[in-house]
């Protein structure tokens, strides 16, 4: 995709209007237009890049530091029991659009929400392999 055709390129450069929560030189932070939860927030790069792949390093230290400083902020305000941190990277992953984005999900006692994997049970020489698959 183009960037000129990137729907979240206009809302961090501020074309499109969001419901901003913080904004800097790098970065703009806004409410998640479906959320999961309540407080659903956003962190945008104002560069593009499509995915944590093409991220330069300064960008996700700087995005890891703002996703703290929200984190507390949501936990603050909004008082909630705890939260996710979540970051696509492709379709199959379930990435819709390709900026690099990290979500912000507050969670609640009883907010129904499921943000979870069913775990496999790899028996110790098939974790062995995947271990040898990846640093060898
Ligand atoms: P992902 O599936 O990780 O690519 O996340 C995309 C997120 O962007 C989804 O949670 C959408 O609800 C959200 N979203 C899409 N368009 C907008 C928009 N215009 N403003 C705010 N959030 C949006
Ligand atoms: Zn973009």
């Amino acid at each position: 995709m183009k960037k000129e055709d990137c729907i979240f390129c206009k809302i961090a450069a501020g074309e499109i209007p969001s419901g901003t929560l913080y904004e800097d030189e790098q970065f703009r932070v806004i409410l998640d237009l479906g959320p999961a939860t309540k407080g659903h927030t956003l962190i945008l790069p104002k560069e593009h890049t499509a995915n944590l792949y093409e991220l330069p390093d300064e960008t996700a230290a700087e995005a890891m530091k703002l996703a703290k400083k929200m984190a507390l902020l949501l936990k603050d305000k909004l008082h909630c029991d705890g939260l996710n941190l979540v970051q696509n990277n492709g379709e199959v992953a379930g990435q819709t659009v390709s900026h690099f984005h990290l979500h912000l999900i507050p969670r609640y006692k009883g907010d129904g929400q499921k943000i979870n994997w069913v775990p496999s049970e790899p028996s110790r020489e098939e974790l062995e392999a995947v271990r040898k698959e990846i640093t060898e």
